[in-house]
């Protein structure tokens, strides 16, 4: 499972030789955006085959909408990407779609089930909205770059709780309870972990392990700095914010 990627090649090229051969690879969304490396990132999706969902830096990349919607930061990031970004990838990302229901069961957005490409989910009240929104057992999504698992109780689904993810955290998922995992983000993690983040999900068993992998963080500072991209995108790879 991968998710913001953010056009961070060294982030993802870690993440995948961590990671190595697995049967398939989803990814909950926004593989351009904040990052100097949006063609690449994009070419290296395609490679996998991964099924993958559009993010609001996908979608703002490509103009599929308002950069008001946008903070300055990620402004100037998108107008960039959209300018570098190479008619292939543009196709791709053009292309995505807002939700995939997967053959196993679980349901991949970006953001939130109802409001799949702008809603944060980052409070257990905000979830609990959440979980009437969609049929399946498992939502996988991303956006707000803290890797989270919230899940129902057993008998009632207003009781949600919320397990914070750090490095090698595993859980077996339970029949009766739902869940909405956030993934993390490969390519910008906000959660005061600088590492590259991303999970490994076993549909039959039912398991999930989040995983954090060191990386190159001064290669992508550098080709950010030759670009020009604003200085608080650039600090903030390295403090995980
Ligand atoms: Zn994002």
């Amino acid at each position: 499972m991968l998710g913001d990627i953010h056009a961070n090649l060294p982030a993802l090229h870690a993440v995948l030789e961590h990671a190595g051969e697995c049967d398939s690879w989803w990814c909950v969304g926004d593989v351009v955006g904040y990052g100097p490396f949006p063609n690449e990132c994009v070419r290296a999706i395609k490679k996998l085959r991964a099924v993958c969902v559009c993010g609001n830096h996908d979608l703002g990349a490509v103009g599929g909408m308002e950069l008001t919607n946008f903070n300055v930061d990620a402004r100037i990031a998108c107008e960039w990407t959209g300018e570098a970004l190479e008619d292939d990838s543009k196709d791709f990302l053009k292309a995505l779609p807002e939700r995939y229901a997967a053959k196993t069961g679980e349901l991949i957005v970006h953001g939130s089930p109802r409001n799949p490409v702008w809603e944060y989910i980052l409070s257990t009240q905000v979830a609990a909205l959440n979980f009437s929104a969609f049929e399946e057992n498992i939502c996988f999504h991303g956006h707000s770059h803290v890797p989270a698992i919230f899940s129902t109780g057993k008998v009632s689904e207003a009781a949600v709780e919320l397990n914070s993810v750090k490095d090698g955290f595993g859980i077996t998922l339970e029949g009766e309870k739902r869940y909405l995992v956030n993934v993390g983000s490969v390519g910008q993690p906000r959660d005061g972990d600088p590492r590259a983040c991303y999970a490994i999900y076993d549909s039959e068993g039912k398991t999930l392990t989040f995983h954090r992998v060191e990386y190159p963080i001064n290669e992508v500072q550098e080709k950010m700095r030759e670009e020009e991209f604003p200085s608080f995108l650039i600090e903030r790879l390295a403090l995980g914010q």
